[in-house]
């Protein structure tokens, strides 16, 4: 049995056709992947003006979210926008307080764990200078910031950080199992051949594991050079998610997918391999 690795530029462009079918407002993928890269620049800007605490409120809410089950943080990020408005409100009772009014479903005495490690790196170390911190972000990506103080911090992981990374810098994907599945289906595992020669990551999609993770994140920095930079990493993150949850999910709607012909799996399943 042999087969082709789809082209990934040709894959996205097919993928942004597709109607998203999460969420209540109907719209195309590529107007997904918009919103999207409008957000980043915003809150980009944010840091450039030095609105710390605005800051915080964003990146907060993606750290609180454990192992990504779905929870979407708009509750907690709601919550943190009313209670913390200044540093007087950075304290334990209004943690508690927050994580309280939006039913935060972790454990409570966890988040509030959490928050405070995340305030003391960032008031402590950076004197909140966020700008300093993206700075390093961007610094070590090939290597996914593996210094990042914040990862010594109790429940915050590679995942949780990429992701509230992803939301001001696009060379960072939170690699969940949506994206992971569908990248596995389009036969794009392939591209990370040439990631194998680093010891520090191993082939594999189980993003639990450290070195399985860091393969991941390697790839899809080499899938986006594969675009030619044309979509970065986090591009190609909201291209896959919203597409894993609209077409390719659990029980892949080949038949209707504008990949299907050049998908080893949609060619296997409509018996075209
Ligand atoms: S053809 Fe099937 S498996 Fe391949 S991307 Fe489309 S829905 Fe997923």
């Amino acid at each position: 049995m042999r087969f082709e690795v789809p082209d990934v530029r040709d894959v996205v462009m097919r993928i942004l056709e597709v109607e998203d079918s999460f969420g209540d407002t109907k719209q195309d993928i590529y107007q997904c992947l918009q919103n999207h890269r409008r957000r980043i620049e915003r809150n980009k800007q944010l840091v450039t003006a030095s609105e710390y605490m605005q800051v915080l409120r964003i990146f907060l809410p993606d750290l609180l979210i454990r192992g990504i089950s779905g929870e979407a943080g708009s509750k907690v990020h709601e919550e943190l926008k009313k209670h913390i408005k200044e540093d007087s409100g950075l304290r334990t009772d209004v943690y508690q307080q927050v994580l309280e009014k939006a039913s935060y479903r972790w454990g409570i005495p966890k988040g509030v764990q959490l928050i405070e490690g995340v305030v003391r790196i960032l008031r402590d170390e950076y004197g909140w200078d966020w700008e300093r911190y993206f700075e390093e972000a961007e610094a070590e990506k090939e290597t996914n910031f593996i210094s990042d103080k914040l990862l010594k911090v109790k429940y915050i992981g590679f995942k949780v950080r990429d992701l509230a990374l992803s939301n001001f810098n696009a060379n960072y994907a939170a690699n969940d199992l949506h994206v992971v599945r569908v990248i596995t289906r389009l036969g794009f595992l392939n591209y990370g051949y040439e990631l194998l020669h680093d010891n520090s990551l191993e082939m594999g999609t189980d993003s639990a594991k450290r070195k399985n993770y860091l393969f991941l994140h390697g790839l899809i920095l080499r899938l986006s050079a594969l675009t030619g930079d044309e979509f970065s990493p986090s591009d190609l993150d909201r291209v896959l998610w919203h597409f894993g949850k609209s077409l390719c999910g659990a029980r892949p709607r080949c038949g209707y997918c504008p990949v299907a012909e050049i998908c080893p799996t949609g060619a296997s399943r409509i018996g075209k391999l």
